[in-house]
């Protein structure tokens, strides 16, 4: 079949050109060709050229006027951007492995090595680019067949190709999960036998990988097959360990590991935040550390909020994530993910609502996405009467924030004018009354403005034995 149909814009033909003045052969190869076939948006070209691809590249670029062309010497590779799109050209690889690395010996090869090398089927697909073979597939492994079928599967043996390199593991997970295709059952088998090797993968490129699981449309399927691959324990054993149900006395307690997914899967469909998304993952983490059995009240799991909170900066950090305020923003969900919920049990004051309000500030919106997310009750009439509750309390957020501001609260009176206003160093007193202020405005006791705030100062200030300086 010919494929000159799917590369109808010019940048193609004129490479295909240029190659031929070269006496090269060139390849629309990968990612590239498979997401072009699905129908996929792709913004990365990748060139395979039989020969050197770094001189077609600055040809090409020549007469396409593409921006600046930049060579990788080292890796024999070069890069353009044109329009919306990257353009890489490499020169055709052969490639074998020495075990204990996954960095391969490299040397030049054709396009049927260069196709050996690739991880899957559907990513081995090679389009022509020379005029008189142009639009004709090279597709030794019958990866359009596994296209349409919707099967990720390795063009060689997968013991070799997941043993070689085992970040195709995770990378077999990612599309499996990207793409919505199941994974070949070979496939799966060597990926279980070979899950060990794992750990010679750096923290960096499987957090890339599991990110990318976990901004796709149901990032669920991801984690289920981790977890059936057994991957899951090595990569990310807290979350592994929230596997599982136990009895005693006839009660039961949920799978809390199905029931995050659930969570994940239901932020996922309202919001592309990734951060977010991680503090679904690592909302009930603590689970299984605060697990409690009590004769008359059941499962119980006390403090998990506080615990995982705890547990985020060891898990961002093995993980090698950004340890800054994207770590904190997950922290605060994970610690307040009960609050909202928590408000309804009793009667929902002004004051609880001001205080969720103070504590979690801008990030309140996410943390009621968190929160809606985590009702996951097979019980319909309960669903029915938390999503309630729910609405109650984001009325009366609505309601306080309105009254009183208090989203970013900002103290109505400094430190500063504190010990300006009674001629006292930076000393206990100072904090004291600050946070006197502070709760004062939490339990409603006076607005949240100056003028209040200051008279109340000034009472404070008087029981405290404070005077004022004259100014
Ligand atoms: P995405 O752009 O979504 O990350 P992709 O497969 O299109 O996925 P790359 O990861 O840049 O993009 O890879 C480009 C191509 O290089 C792949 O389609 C595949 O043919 C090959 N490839 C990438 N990584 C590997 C690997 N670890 N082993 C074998 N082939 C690989």
């Amino acid at each position: 079949m010919n494929y000159s149909a799917h590369l109808n814009h010019p940048l193609f033909k004129t490479i295909g050109k240029i190659a031929d003045q070269e006496e090269k052969s060139a390849f629309a190869i990968g990612g590239f060709v498979r997401d072009l076939l699905l129908q996929r948006r792709c913004k990365d070209i990748d060139i395979v050229v039989e020969g050197s691809g770094i001189e077609l590249a600055q040809k090409a670029s020549d007469e396409l006027k593409a921006g600046r062309v930049t060579v990788f010497k080292n890796f024999g590779t070069a890069m353009f951007r044109y329009r919306d799109w990257e353009v890489e050209f490499v020169g055709a690889r052969k490639e074998s492995y020495e075990r204990g690395s996954r960095n391969p010996i490299v040397e030049d090869g054709t396009i049927e090595d260069d196709q050996n090398r690739r991880d899957f089927t559907i990513n081995a697909l090679a389009i022509s680019l020379n005029t008189e073979s142009f639009g004709e597939l090279i597709d030794p492994f019958n990866g359009i067949r596994d296209l349409e079928n919707e099967c990720i599967r390795t063009p060689l043996d997968p013991d070799i190709t997941f043993s070689d390199d085992p970040l195709r593991m995770l990378r077999a997970i990612r599309f499996a999960t990207q793409l919505n295709f199941r994974i070949e059952d070979s496939n799966i088998e060597s990926i279980r036998k070979n899950a060990s090797r794992i750990d010679i993968i750096s923290q960096e490129r499987i957090h890339a990988e599991l990110h990318k699981i976990i901004m796709s449309h149901k990032p669920s399927i991801g984690f289920k097959l981790l977890e059936k691959c057994d991957l899951l324990e090595r990569i990310f054993p807290e979350l592994s360990n929230l596997k599982g149900v136990e009895w005693k006395d006839g009660i039961g307690h949920k799978d809390n590991f199905y029931h995050t997914l659930e969570v994940l899967d239901n932020v996922a469909k309202v919001s592309d935040n990734l951060w977010l998304r991680w503090s679904a993952i690592l909302h009930d983490i603590a689970k299984p550390a605060t697990k409690r059995f009590q004769k008359n009240h059941g499962w119980t799991f006390h403090g998990h909020e506080d615990r995982g909170a705890r547990m985020v900066p060891k898990i961002f950090k093995r993980f090698k994530l950004p340890l800054d305020n994207k770590m904190k923003f997950v922290q605060k969900m994970v610690l307040l993910h009960l609050r909202p919920i928590a408000l309804t049990k009793n009667q929902i004051t002004d004051s609880a609502v001001r205080r969720l309000l103070f504590d979690a500030g801008d990030d309140i919106d996410d943390l009621m996405i968190l929160c809606r997310a985590d009702i996951t009750s097979k019980n319909e009439a309960r669903v029915k009467r938390y999503l309630a509750n729910y609405d109650v309390v984001l009325r009366k957020l609505h309601e306080v924030e309105e009254k009183d501001h208090l989203r970013n609260f900002q103290p109505p009176i400094s430190g500063e004018e504190i010990m300006e206003t009674f001629g006292i160093p930076p000393s206990k007193p100072i904090g004291d009354l600050k946070n006197a202020i502070k709760e004062a405005i939490l339990d409603g006791k006076i607005p949240n403005e100056t003028i209040a705030a200051k008279a109340y100062m000034m009472e404070l200030a008087e029981a405290m034995g404070l005077k004022p300086i004259q100014s």
